[in-house]
């Protein structure tokens, strides 16, 4: 209770959001523009001559799958089944400035539906036809949703319908221990205290709407307004079929028009549950994106039964991406006892995030200069690929500060690189997710179809801090204070007529 006191609900402002993926077509600019007559030897114009082909040769190739991609898209069965034309759509991408009018419901309905660790690129590891239409008659963030810091599951989910940060909502890991009760939080901790911040579904039942949650980390919590209602929240039970599940958000659709839901949530375990098992390029990581599209064709054909699949807003997202993590890529913290001995009793958290509470009497910043001096000397296996932090020096972008809840020494830890107490005999292969969010496998999807979400629109890669106003936007209600940015769903939504 104390600590709640002592966390800041208070946002901050947010930095401007920059695509981050280098543009490779500037990178290559040095070498095609030397026009230079500079001495130089045919050599290097042999090599210049080289690079244009080269280039020339990328360009067509490019190309080529550029036109590939249109015709796939434009001429895709999956667009053509949709009440509108492919060649409809196609041009609606062009023309499109408005928001098209609800032509059945009476209110606009978000669906916002989590797949878990579905890491950006799985789209395209198998024909996935359904997660397709949505894509091309929608809008998509073309390189992926960046997942907030520490990628992880229940951190990641209460950003999204939070638009806080995770040490502004308080879920600063998915285990973790309040310094101040001593209390340790769990992936089943309902009491609100924990949960800060205010979800979605507390929003929208705060301006008299109807909100419906079918798992979501923090929907069964009961705070402020909401009371996890019988029958439109549902309490976590990981064993209830993926089809029920769906069926019964459909179900929701069949209430009288004005007691349907305007906002709901959909959540689907995998692909993140292969993904720890067995890497991201396993196939049953294949098998799984099938199946999860194969859900999302039965949810289309149930709203369109229902005559609602072009009123409903459907945000599909994941919440984080995954790496696979194997064999030597291992660091033992009882490898530093030569500049420090960090007992496991220190430590919150290993990996992929490594947070260490050190107890009174031993200054972190001490902590955090030796753990250093011993990664860096060359001595420790695998010592240059983590690096230690007081909280409060990490990287500004991480926003992983303001909260007594987040330890005082943080390890940010390479991608795909795991830290352990110590060696064992034991070698596992699998995947993780909790790195650095700048990393690029951790990267999720952003899909948004229905009246706002203009056909085939992409854009740039942002933060999912930033989906609380889209979906606020979307209702037309008034969202709480958070860290997205206020004018961030005009760049990702049209206007309403
Ligand atoms: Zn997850």
């Amino acid at each position: 209770m104390v600590s709640d006191a002592l966390i800041s609900t208070k946002p901050t402002p947010i930095p401007t959001q920059e695509e981050d993926s280098p543009n490779p077509s500037s990178a290559l600019l040095p070498f095609s523009t030397d026009s230079s007559s500079s001495p130089c030897q045919t050599q290097k114009r042999t090599t210049t001559v080289v690079f244009i082909a080269l280039l020339v040769v990328t360009s067509i190739a490019l190309s080529a799958a550029s036109a590939f991609a249109f015709l796939f898209f434009s001429h895709s069965p999956y667009s053509s089944s949709s009440s509108q034309s492919s060649k409809s759509s196609a041009s609606a991408a062009h023309v499109e400035s408005i928001a098209r009018p609800l032509t059945k419901l009476n209110h606009p309905v978000v669906l916002l539906i989590s797949s878990d660790g579905f890491r950006f690129g799985y789209q395209f590891k198998t024909s996935t036809p359904n997660i397709g239409r949505l894509i091309a008659n929608g809008t998509e963030a073309e390189r992926g949703l960046i997942p907030v810091f520490p990628t992880l599951t229940f951190p990641n989910h209460y950003s999204i319908v939070t638009g806080l940060y995770p040490a502004y909502h308080g879920i600063i890991n998915n285990h973790f221990v309040d310094p101040v009760t001593g209390q340790t939080f769990t992936m089943a901790s309902h009491e609100p205290k924990w949960w800060l911040g205010e979800p979605l579904w507390e929003t929208v039942v705060n301006h008299g709407l109807k909100a419906a949650t079918y798992f979501w980390p923090g929907s069964e919590v009961k705070k402020g307004s909401w009371d996890c209602p019988k029958g439109l929240c549902m309490y976590y039970n990981g064993s209830v079929p993926f089809d029920e599940r769906v069926d019964t958000v459909l179900s929701y659709f069949d209430l009288p028009i004005d007691e349907i839901p305007v906002f709901m949530t959909l959540y689907f375990e995998d692909p993140d549950h292969q993904g720890h098992k067995v890497g991201p390029d396993d196939l049953e990581i294949t098998e799984a994106v099938a199946n999860i599209d194969r859900l999302i064709g039965r949810l289309i054909q149930g709203l369109e039964q229902r005559g609602v699949f072009e009123d409903v807003s459907i945000i599909m997202v994941g919440d984080h991406g995954m790496v696979g993590t194997c064999d030597k890529k291992l660091i033992f913290l009882d490898d530093l006892a030569h500049w420090i001995e960090i007992p496991g009793s220190w430590v919150q958290s290993y990996t992929p995030l490594l947070a260490i509470h050190p107890p009174p009497g031993v200054a972190p910043s001490d902590v955090v200069t030796k753990m250093n001096e011993g990664l860096g000397s060359g001595k420790v296996e695998n010592g240059k690929h983590l690096k230690a932090y007081l909280k409060e020096e990490l990287p500004s972008r991480l926003h992983y500060f303001a909260s007594d809840r987040i330890p005082p020494v943080i390890g940010l830890i390479e991608e795909g690189f795991k830290v352990e107490q110590k060696r064992t005999n034991r070698r596992e292969c699998g995947g993780a997710h909790g790195y650095d969010n700048a990393v690029f496998s951790m990267r999720t999807i952003f899909i948004g179809h229905g009246p706002q979400f203009a056909r085939g629109q992409k854009v740039p890669s942002f933060e999912n801090i930033h989906i609380y106003n889209t979906i606020t936007s979307i209702l037309n209600i008034k969202g709480a204070p958070n860290n997205g940015s206020s004018s961030f769903p005009s760049t990702i939504l049209l206007p309403n007529p």
